[in-house]
């Protein structure tokens, strides 16, 4: 929430170089079954929230975009490829897993139903595991260091790693 209870949303691309942020509630969150989300996601659906009507800023760098149709833009990062925008003349929607917190962002209807894949509402009763249930996989778990940007703005980024003196940025 902001100081005056508007609610605020920021988020961005694995690697960091573009991230945004939201002011005002979103319009409406979604997942897309159709092929063009399909493809644009590399995923079975496409999760999206609409920005409301001038509240989406980009604060650092800005997608890359691909004209998928004559009427919509895909945005995504060109350093590191993950899926931002969808772009239509009524509006900006966003990719909800690409928000810092996806949890608060819960979509509430189903688009493109037409395209649904055969298997997606079974996936719920596959069997589960967490990470750590992969013991032949901890060493190798514990030996992962993340270039993945965090889950909040940054002043810098990527850390600078090169200097002793230098404190770690990531923080900041
Ligand atoms: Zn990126
Ligand atoms: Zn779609």
């Amino acid at each position: 929430m902001s100081l005056d209870n508007r609610p605020v949303y920021a988020g961005g691309c694995q690697c960091g170089a573009v991230r945004f942020r939201i002011e005002g509630a979103l319009l409406n969150a979604s997942i897309c079954h159709c092929r063009m989300c399909q493809k644009a996601f590399g995923n079975f659906y496409a999760p999206l929230a609409t920005a409301p009507d001038g509240g989406l800023h980009w604060t650092r760098g800005e997608p890359k975009r691909f004209r998928s149709s004559n009427h919509v833009q895909r945005g995504f990062c060109a350093e590191c490829g993950t899926p931002l925008t969808y772009e239509a003349p009524d509006g900006v929607a966003l990719a909800i897993g690409a928000f810092d917190h996806p949890e608060e962002v819960a979509p509430t209807i189903q688009f493109g139903v037409e395209g649904k894949l055969p298997y997606v509402d079974a996936i719920a009763a596959l069997p589960a595991r967490v990470t750590e249930d992969d013991l032949e996989a901890a060493a190798f778990l514990a030996s992962v260091e993340s270039r993945q940007h965090p889950d909040h703005d940054t002043a810098a980024w990527p850390p600078r790693h090169d200097t002793a003196a230098q404190p770690p940025e990531e923080e900041v």
